[in-house]
């Protein structure tokens, strides 16, 4: 834009020379037509007709660019018109120019960030297909083994693959009530419904859920000492809950046989409150760890392939965490164990 404001100046000096040019040599003629020729009444007329020209056609250039470019912000709505004053032209030059590659600038930064969010949903689609299919297929395979005849007959045989067939179908069902909860918590659509509670029953709670689940796999389910109160914290009880049913549930399904699962909840100076999950199960590879929290990341080398889950359990935790406007850590060593923990704000 700099060069095209320099480029109307240069305009203007050769077209004001080329029109000095003729208007003087039919100057000239007239003069010596009327016979009275006058050298300096000649270079008067000649740079008087010079100086006119260049500022008519300096300031009608620039106007043009101007209203050319002022009707382009005004189609492209984003930019702001207004900012553009009808003071001096040369400064309306440079403010536009300004912003004109400012507004190309956002464009570009815009344009960027629709390719990733592009990519991204590619991506999400692409995982949520793969995620759905092994457990439809599961359940199709049961129902057309089934619709074949032969294991009908059969009631044992029968029962089986129905129940099988019923895995298949609450595990769509599982994958589908995250993918619900995740949307919900990407979109903002999440009201968090604040109250004073206490943390330590409501992860005795969840021991209790997951005991079952737990005791299949020796893995016992402990707080690290006996908190005979009652710890207050102040946030959405039922989303909480859902982050330690998470933790405590990754820390089952990843846990080894006859592992342990070890709750502590700490004060923190700043009125917060850390509630920290440590197993001594499969651990994580360093180098997954900063991924652990994307949207359907597993990692298939801690056996997750075997265990039932959507890969959206951590990500959920994380959105709830930072809904609260709190931290989320994490903690592992491959085949030693791992520590999830998060902060949460003591009630007043
Ligand atoms: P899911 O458990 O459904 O696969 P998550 O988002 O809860 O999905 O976890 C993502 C991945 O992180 C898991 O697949 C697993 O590989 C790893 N992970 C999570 N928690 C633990 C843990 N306590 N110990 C070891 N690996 C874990």
């Amino acid at each position: 834009m700099t060069k095209i404001f320099k480029k109307t100046y240069k305009f203007a000096a050769y077209t004001s020379g080329y029109i000095t040019l003729f208007l003087a040599a039919f100057f000239t003629l007239f003069l010596v037509f009327i016979n009275d020729f006058n050298i300096w009444i000649l270079l008067l007329f000649t740079v008087l007709i010079y100086v006119f020209s260049f500022f008519v056609i300096q300031y009608r250039v620039e106007k043009f660019i101007y209203k050319r470019v002022k009707k382009i912000y005004d189609d492209v709505s984003i930019l702001d018109a207004s900012s553009l004053s009808e003071q001096p032209i040369t400064t309306n030059m440079e403010t536009l120019t300004k912003q004109v590659e400012r507004f190309a600038q956002h464009k570009k930064l815009e344009i960027e960030a629709l390719k990733i969010r592009e990519n991204y949903r590619k991506e999400f689609i692409g995982n949520i297909s793969h995620e759905l299919k092994t457990p439809l297929f599961t359940v199709q395979g049961y129902i057309l083994t089934l619709l074949d005849g032969g294991a009908l007959k059969d009631k044992k045989v029968r029962e089986k693959y129905l129940e099988r067939a019923n895995k298949g179908v609450e595990r769509l069902i599982y994958i589908v009530k995250d993918l619900d909860m995740i949307t919900k918590l990407e979109v903002g659509d999440l009201n968090l419904n604040k109250e004073d509670f206490d943390i330590i029953e409501l992860i005795n709670n969840v021991f209790e859920l997951f005991e079952m689940k737990a005791s299949k796999k020796i893995i016992s389910l402990t707080f690290d000492k006996d908190y005979k109160f009652p710890v207050l914290v102040h946030a959405d009880k039922e989303r909480v809950q859902q982050v330690v049913s998470n933790l405590i549930v990754n820390s089952i399904k990843y846990g080894q046989q006859d592992g342990t699962t070890e709750v502590r909840v700490e004060m923190l100076a700043n009125n917060k409150v850390l509630i920290r999950i440590t197993d001594n199960g499969v651990g994580i590879e360093k180098k997954y760890i900063p991924r652990l929290f994307e949207r359907f990341f597993r990692v298939d080398k801690s056996g997750s392939r075997q265990e039932g889950g959507s890969g959206l359990g951590l990500s959920i935790v994380k959105h709830i965490v930072e809904a609260h406007s709190e931290r989320i850590y994490v903690e592992s060593q491959y085949g030693i164990g791992s520590e999830f923990s998060f902060t949460l704000e003591q009630a007043k």
